[in-house]
C-alpha cells in the first residue's frame, strides 16, 4: 500500500494517541463496514470504534434524520433543557428498552463518553450506601478517569494516573482460575470473614463479557449468583454495557440472557447510534438520590445524540438484529477455530460471542503482529487482554455478509503469513 505521511500528527500531536500507531495512514471516508485512507486504499473494518459503530459508518437512516433536523434548525446543545429531542429519546428508550424488560428504571445523562455512565454510577453508588469500597474484576476495563481507572484492572494504564488510586478491591473474574474454582464462593467467603480485611463494598462493578480485558465471558450463573451475592449483603450491582451493550453480543445487553436486574448499567459508545458522544446511567428509582445539581455536565443535553440514538433503537427495532448477528457470529467461529487446525504452531482458544469474537495466542506477541500484518492487507482489528494477546473481531454489526467474508479472507491471508 502507498501510504500518506503522518508528520503533521508527529509534530503537532501528544504521544499519547495509540490507534494511529498502528494504523499508520490518514482516514478520509467511511460508509457502514469499510474505510478509505487519504490515498484510496481501502480497509474493512473490524473494529467498529471500539464498538461506538455498531450500526455502521454513515448509516444512511440515522444520517437522514440528522440532517433533517439541522436543517430545521433543530437545537444541538441544551444543558439540561427539556426539548423535544430528548422527550422522543427518552419515550423510545422506555418503549423500546425499559418496558418490554419490565423494568423502571430512571435515565441519567453523565456526560458524553462511557467513563462519564461509569464516575456517575461509583459516585452515586458511594452516596446512596455511604460505604466507599468498590469490588471490581481482574482484566476489568472501565474507563480511564481517575474513579473509573481506580477499579480497571490493568497495571499499565493504573500507572498513568500518576498517584495510588484507592477505594477498590479486585476479585476473581468468572473462570480467572480455570473452571475448578468457584470465585463467587471465594469472594462470598472473603466478604463474610471479618478477618479477610475485605470491607463490605458500596457496589460491585462488573462486565458480562470483558472487551478490553480479553474476551473473557462470564457465564450466566455466575451473573445470576453475584446478583444474589450483592442482594443478601445490600450491594449494590453496576453492570458495565459500555462496549457490549446495544446489540453487540445479539441482545440489547450483554446481560439479558442470565436473567439479572442490575441496579445501575451505564451505557455509551454505540447508545449514539452515528458514532456521536453519548453516555447513559440507568438507575433504579430508588437509587436516584442526587439533589438538582449535585452532579451535572455540560454537554449531557447532546441533542444531536438523541436525535441519533433514537433513530438507532427504531433501527433496533425495526431489524432482525439478532439473527443477523447469529449468522455472522457462526462465520467468524469458524474462522477462528479452525486457526490452530490450520496452524498447530499457533497454539490458543476462541473467545468471545456474538460480533466481539477473538483468538487468544499462546504466543502472545502474536496477536499484535497479526493486526499489522492485517493492516498492510486493508483489514482494521485490533488487540485486547492484558498481554495484547487476543486478536479481537469486532465488525459493525450490520456488516454486509461480502464484506465480512472478504475481512475474514484478509485475515487468513495474514494468518498464512504470519506462520510463515
Ligand atoms: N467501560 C467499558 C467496558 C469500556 O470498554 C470502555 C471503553 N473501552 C469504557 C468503559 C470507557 O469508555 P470511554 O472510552 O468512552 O470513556
Amino acid at each position: 500500500l502507498e501510504l500518506p505521511e503522518l508528520n503533521v500528527f508527529n509534530d503537532l500531536e501528544s504521544e499519547v494517541r495509540s490507534y494511529c500507531r498502528n494504523f499508520q495512514t490518514v482516514f478520509e471516508k467511511a460508509k457502514n463496514a469499510q474505510l478509505w485512507d487519504r490515498n484510496g486504499n481501502k480497509y474493512i473494518d473490524f473494529f467498529a470504534g471500539a464498538g461506538a459503530l455498531n450500526y455502521g459508518h454513515n448509516n444512511e437512516q440515522i444520517r437522514e434524520k440528522l440532517i433533517d433536523y439541522m436543517m430545521q434548525d433543530g437545537i444541538t446543545h441544551s444543558l439540561d433543557m427539556a426539548t423535544n429531542a430528548k422527550e422522543t429519546f427518552l419515550t423510545q428508550f422506555q418503549e423500546v428498552i425499559l418496558k418490554p424488560r419490565g423494568w423502571n428504571h430512571k435515565v441519567m445523562f453523565p456526560g458524553p463518553t462511557g467513563t462519564n455512565a461509569v464516575e456517575a454510577a461509583l459516585k452515586i453508588a458511594r452516596k446512596v450506601t455511604g460505604r466507599s469500597t468498590i469490588l471490581s474484576f481482574t482484566n476489568a476495563f472501565h474507563g480511564m478517569t481517575l474513579g473509573s481507572l481506580a477499579v480497571t484492572g490493568n497495571s499499565f494504564k493504573r500507572e498513568g494516573a500518576g498517584i495510588a488510586l484507592t477505594h477498590s478491591v479486585f476479585m476473581p473474574y468468572d473462570g480467572y482460575y480455570g473452571d475448578d474454582v468457584d470465585t463467587l464462593a471465594y469472594i462470598k467467603k472473603l466478604l463474610d470473614d471479618p478477618g479477610s480485611g475485605v470491607p463490605i463494598p458500596a457496589a460491585v462493578i462488573v462486565e458480562a463479557l470483558q472487551g478490553e480485558g480479553g474476551l473473557n465471558s462470564a457465564s450466566r450463573d455466575w451473573l445470576k449468583g453475584l446478583e444474589q451475592l450483592c442482594k443478601e449483603r445490600d450491594i449494590l450491582l453496576i453492570l458495565d454495557d459500555v462496549q457490549m451493550g446495544c446489540g453487540r453480543t445479539g441482545p440489547f445487553f450483554s446481560f439479558d440472557d442470565a436473567g439479572i436486574e442490575p441496579d445501575i448499567i451505564c451505557l455509551s459508545k454505540s447508545i449514539g447510534g452515528f458514532g456521536l458522544p453519548m453516555a447513559i446511567t440507568l438507575l433504579k428509582p430508588e437509587i436516584d438520590v442526587w439533589e438538582p445539581g449535585e452532579h451535572n455536565g455540560t454537554f449531557r443535553g447532546n441533542n444531536l445524540g438523541f436525535i441519533a440514538a433514537t433513530e438507532a433503537l427504531n433501527y433496533w427495532k425495526t431489524k432482525d438484529f439478532q439473527l443477523d448477528v447469529e449468522i455472522r457470529e457462526k462465520i467468524i467461529r469458524k474462522v477462528l477455530e479452525d486457526i490452530p487446525v490450520k496452524y498447530p504452531e499457533f497454539r490458543g482458544e476462541t473467545r468471545g460471542r456474538g460480533l466481539i469474537q477473538g483468538f487468544a495466542f499462546e504466543r502472545q506477541e502474536l496477536a499484535g503482529r497479526l493486526s499489522e500484518i492485517a493492516f498492510d492487507h486493508g483489514l482494521i482489528m485490533e488487540t485486547s487482554g492484558p498481554h495484547s494477546e487476543v486478536a479481537k473481531l469486532m465488525p459493525p454489526l450490520t456488516i454486509e455478509l461480502d464484506t465480512l467474508k472478504e475481512g475474514l479472507k484478509v485475515l487468513e491471508r495474514s494468518l498464512e503469513q504470519l506462520s510463515a
